[in-house]
């Protein structure tokens, strides 16, 4: 598969243009807001053709798909015109800064008969997918709870919008809350019905949230706590899913790499499982490009992208009110 991405960005650098060519794909294009960044980056990374016009990009018949990965704001306009090409679009989080947005994308997605995959990469870790064969197994008996830690100290070379400008997306809840939202939805197989939520800016945040805490109940009775953060140096990543019959503790597996350790425990005392380490990336990418082939549903789709950013927003506004907020999803999610 031809591929042009869109936002010469550090995740397209650090893993995805990787995870492309080693799914037999070809980087054929890179297009960004600066055409010196563009012509940088495309030298670096051996692709070739750079340049700032999207629409001259997305009149090469080469290329097949567009992965982008711009700032938050400009992911709807981009994908749109990509849909409009005819091209394969998969999309980084959070999918767009708004449902209507995101609604526009899918439904536009549809009409073209193209695939439409948003990069949400958990749900692609042997980690994540070994926990979901043990809930759905039974071997946790059932889920009364499911806490999840995604705490981090945001790298020095990414402390730019996402800190400081809410017009491009920025903060915690469209960078970290969307992951978990989208983490907790395959694992459990539910979406929740209301969240509570605090948020804060505990250093690094100017004019978005850095940190932020909530609550979410499941249709299940389930109960979920997700905290996201950029300002924590020490801590580990983790999850734990608590069942009737058993307790999964999951350390250090929101992550980017294949890493972390699962523990299960049960009556019959304390175990490690093994996951397999294929890269996260990698896999999501796998996925979709089988989507995109075969017509069928990415592994996360669109409406993935949409609900987890249904999740995100519906804690921003609880964390901004200090109101329960409920989650109703119509027919048009
Ligand atoms: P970056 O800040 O690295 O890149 C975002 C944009 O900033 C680029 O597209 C580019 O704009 C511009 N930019 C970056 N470096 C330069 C430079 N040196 N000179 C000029 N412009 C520059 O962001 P990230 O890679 O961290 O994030 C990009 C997207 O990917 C976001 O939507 C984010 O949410 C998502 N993401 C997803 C992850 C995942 O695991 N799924 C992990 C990390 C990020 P232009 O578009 O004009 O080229």
């Amino acid at each position: 598969m031809n591929w042009a991405l869109v936002g010469a960005s550090t995740i397209a650098s650090q893993y995805m243009i990787g995870a492309l060519r080693a799914q037999g794909g070809t980087v054929r294009r890179v297009v960004s807001g600066s055409a010196d960044h563009a012509a940088r980056y495309a030298q670096e990374h051996d692709i070739p053709h750079s340049g700032t016009d999207l629409d001259a990009a997305l009149a090469d018949e080469a290329v097949e798909a567009v992965y982008i990965s711009s700032t938050n704001e400009k992911h709807h306009a981009q994908a749109m015109a990509a849909i409009a090409a005819g091209k394969h679009v998969l999309c980084e989080k959070p999918l767009a800064l708004s449902l209507a947005e995101a609604r526009e994308m899918i439904a536009a997605a549809e009409a073209a008969g193209v695939a439409l995959g948003v990069n949400h990469h958990l749900r692609h870790a042997g980690s994540h997918r070994a926990i979901r064969e043990t809930i759905a197994a039974g071997r946790l008996g059932r889920v009364l709870s499911l806490r999840v830690f995604h705490a981090v100290h945001l790298p020095e070379h990414l402390r730019g919008w996402r800190l400081d400008n809410p017009g491009a997306g920025g903060g915690v809840i469209p960078d970290i809350t969307v992951h978990n939202a989208d983490t907790v939805r395959f694992l459990l197989q539910e979406d929740p019905i209301s969240v509570v939520a605090q948020s804060a800016s505990s250093g690094m945040g100017q004019g978005v949230e850095d940190s932020a805490m909530s609550v979410w109940s499941m249709p299940s009775g389930a109960m979920v706590f997700s905290h996201e953060s950029f300002t924590h140096p020490y801590t580990t990543s983790g999850l734990e899913v608590h069942g009737t019959e058993g307790s999964l503790i999951a350390r250090g597996v929101m992550a980017q790499e294949p890493e972390g350790a699962l523990e299960l425990v049960t009556a019959d005392g304390r175990s490690a499982l093994p996951f397999d380490k294929t890269s996260l990336y990698e896999t999501a990418v796998a996925g979709f490009m089988r989507a995109a082939r075969t017509g069928k549903t990415p592994s996360a789709s669109g409406r993935d992208g949409l609900l987890s950013l249904m999740i995100a927003l519906a804690v921003r506004q609880a964390a901004d009110s200090g109101q329960c907020q409920t989650l109703e999803y119509g027919a048009a999610t």
